[in-house]
């Protein structure tokens, strides 16, 4: 029976006798496995023990996991499709009252669907070995998106309720608490946490692309931010001129926002080949094991 036990099956599990040695759960019903033979079966779920008895790698993390991993990707290309939707009703606007419309409902249903795409892709996996630097950057990802949308959502309510003239501190500070966590922490942590977990499909590249996309985000991310900051403070410090600065700051972070766009769409469809592969890989061994 020892050659159907999977090659990456780490020795650190199994005790002499090839029995399971460590907590380890079903991968199917999350059954406690330790004591049982490598080569036996679940007796919750008759799942092989040998398919929970897994390697760090992507193709044997649960179908069931994987597949919302995959349709967190799928939204947040949708996100794509709404942003472009978006930023062509507003252009094409020139002030006309119906396009301005148009293009802020595809803006906001464009936060939605990022909202609802991070919190699919960022769900936790329960069957696998716990990584705190893995954890750490998909709660970041996670709340910093749910955060970044109730701050938003609180702007839009006050301007509404207060309709100010100008650029004041109690809109002021839930918008740049929007720029904090939707521009700055929420793109850094997605990219680092899709970044971490492709590296374990070794796909090295790809994971190296996600971490500088997340570096580069988070810069483009800090100038917005200062931005925002400029102008909520601008009234209230005496600052020197920086109209010519600012202006050359703007038209970076476009450059650099377009480039990061592109380099992301690229990352988001690379990701989606290599997690529907696993997910495949990963559903084909459910269905043998299930027989
Ligand atoms: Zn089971």
């Amino acid at each position: 029976m020892e050659g159907t036990l999977p090659n990456c099956v780490a020795p650190a599990l199994l005790d002499s006798d090839r029995r399971v040695a460590a907590d380890v759960d079903c991968f199917q019903c999350g059954y406690n496995l330790r004591t049982l033979p490598a080569t036996g079966v679940c007796p919750e779920c008759a799942s092989a023990v040998a398919g929970s008895l897994r390697g760090p790698e992507l193709h044997w993390a649960s179908p069931k996991w994987l597949r919302g991993v995959v349709s967190g990707i799928n939204y947040l290309l949708l996100t794509y499709l709404l942003l472009f939707l978006a930023v062509a009703f507003l252009m094409l606007a020139d002030g006309d009252t119906m396009g301005g419309m148009l293009g802020g409902l595809a803006g906001f249903g464009a936060l939605m669907l990022a909202v609802f795409g991070v919190a699919l892709l960022t769900a936790p996996d329960r069957l696998a070995p716990s990584d705190r630097q893995l954890d750490g950057w998909r709660q970041a990802a996670r709340w910093g998106s749910a955060a970044a949308c109730i701050l938003l959502l609180a702007t839009i309510v006050l301007v509404a309720v207060l309709q100010p003239r100008r650029v004041s501190l109690p809109i002021s500070i839930p918008f740049a608490g929007f720029v904090l966590f939707g521009l700055v922490v929420s793109p850094l942590a997605v990219f680092r946490y899709l970044g971490l977990l492709v590296r374990r499909a070794q796909e090295k590249l790809l994971a190296r692309l996600a971490n500088g996309l997340a570096l580069a985000l988070l810069i483009l991310g800090v100038f917005s931010l200062l931005h925002v900051l400029l102008v909520v403070f601008g009234s209230v410090l005496v600052l020197p001129p920086l109209g010519v600065l600012r202006a050359i700051v703007v038209c970076l972070s476009v450059v650099g926002y377009l480039a990061c766009g592109l380099l992301g769409l690229h990352v988001l469809l690379r990701s989606l080949e290599v997690f529907t592969q696993a997910k495949s890989a990963s559903e084909e061994r459910a269905g043998l094991s299930n027989h």
